[in-house]
């Protein structure tokens, strides 16, 4: 399902030409690349010249020819911008193609994003969420904002495409419900799906949170252009999102990337899935919080990292350490998957290289890893990862029909 930039100029320019049918006429390969252009500009709402021929496989010249024309057809607007330290032409949509929402409940935030696909419309509100907060209510105030924040544009409901939602658990692809009980208390027992779809009378799409930041990053953020990557969630939880080859990997079950269930202590306490010892009952925010009740006294994750980043030894300590022990089951990872590059977000990402230097080095620090220059960075994205790749994932998932009443 999820395309990602690929540099694979032959391999597409031929499925298009092949699609133009026996007689291949310039005439409707040019309409053919025509409609690739206006597709690839949907998908990435912002996307420069040079970066256009990159995904969509066509020659910078074409691009450069198809986008004139389709500037004089009032289709696209360009300006001039600066990519890389070099002059380049940003295209975007010269109107709005209809809003899909973006909703990420996590642990501790429910955020809300309402955009259209050149992302210039844009309405956004982040709430506290309490601590196991029921799904009711969750569910409620969710509903609540996308109406709230869709009327805020001036937009009814029924404008709306569809709806993205991102949960902090696996979501089984064919179900969209919470994959693995136990790990949510209680939203394993509900369709979020038939809720929110019910409640809007919108369309609605389910996914995992970090799937839904691997698509965001592939899209907007650290993994454009990457071909296999990996995004790793650093949170109360830790969990991964993985390209593999241009696509999302979920698995037939949604569990792919779930390395917070990955044993790192066999001899550790037993952990919300029921197995010994998964890096989550090492890293997650309790466990990191309890190593510092003797020195510090209760602490929120927030405090941790606050403290960490004011120079206190303690909490850097328990930072570099959580560092480290992510680090080694990514590398892990990255290893039998053969990533190019790692994008890390979430709250532990705030403590800057306290937690990305020792994770850095502990990935770097593996042979196979180091020979393959794998590089390791923040999301640029910050907090908005998650709620963009769910509002990608409409997208998606809803935002076909209008592709097709365009390209025809
Ligand atoms: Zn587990």
């Amino acid at each position: 399902m999820e395309h990602v930039p690929l540099t694979r100029r032959n391999c597409y320019f031929e499925a298009v030409s092949g699609s133009t049918g026996p007689t291949g006429s310039q005439a409707s390969l040019r309409e053919a690349n025509s409609a690739r252009i206006v597709d690839a500009v949907k998908r990435y709402g912002h996307i420069t010249q040079v970066e256009l021929a990159a995904a969509t496989g066509l020659s910078p010249a074409t691009v450069s020819n198809i986008v004139k024309s389709l500037q004089v057809q009032g289709v696209v607007h360009t300006q001039n911008t600066v990519r890389s330290g070099r002059r380049a032409q940003m295209v975007t949509l010269a109107r709005a193609t209809g809003l899909a929402v973006g909703t990420y409940i996590g642990r501790r935030a429910l955020h809300v994003i309402v955009a259209d696909a050149t992302q210039e419309a844009i309405a956004e509100q982040v709430l506290p969420l309490p601590v196991d907060h029921r799904v009711d209510t969750t569910l409620d105030r969710a509903a609540m904002l996308v109406m709230e924040l869709t009327e805020g544009l001036g937009a009814q409901l029924s404008e709306l495409i569809g709806i993205g939602v991102a949960l902090p658990a696996p979501v089984d692809p064919g179900t969209q419900r919470v994959a693995v009980r136990g790990l949510m208390r209680d939203w394993d027992q509900v369709d979020v799906r038939d809720v929110l779809s019910r409640r809007l009378d919108r369309q609605v799409v389910v996914d995992n949170d970090a799937n839904a930041g691997a698509v965001a990053e592939a899209r907007y953020g650290g993994l454009r252009g990457v071909s296999s990557g990996v995004y790793v969630r650093a949170s109360y939880q830790t969990g991964a999102g993985i390209i593999l080859d241009g696509h999302l990997h979920r698995g037939p079950h949604g569990t792919a990337g779930e390395i917070g269930h990955t044993q790192v202590s066999p001899q550790g306490p037993i952990c919300r899935c029921g197995a010994r010892g998964c890096l989550n009952t090492v890293v997650g925010a309790d466990a990191l919080i309890d190593l510092l009740r003797i020195s510090r006294g209760p602490l929120s994750l927030r405090d941790l990292i606050t403290f960490a980043n004011e120079g206190d030894p303690g909490c850097r300590q328990v930072l570099a350490d959580a560092g480290s022990i992510i680090g080694g089951v990514v590398a892990d990872l990255a290893t039998w998957s053969d990533l190019e590059r790692i994008v890390v977000g979430g709250e532990l990402v705030e403590a800057g290289d306290v937690f990305l230097g020792p994770m850095r080095d502990t990935v770097t620090g593996r042979p196979l890893l180091a020979t393959s220059e794998i590089t390791l960075l923040p999301s640029s994205l910050g907090e908005r990862t998650e709620a963009l790749g769910a509002f990608a994932l409409a997208m998606d998932a809803f935002g076909q029909h209008y592709t097709t009443k365009e390209s025809s």
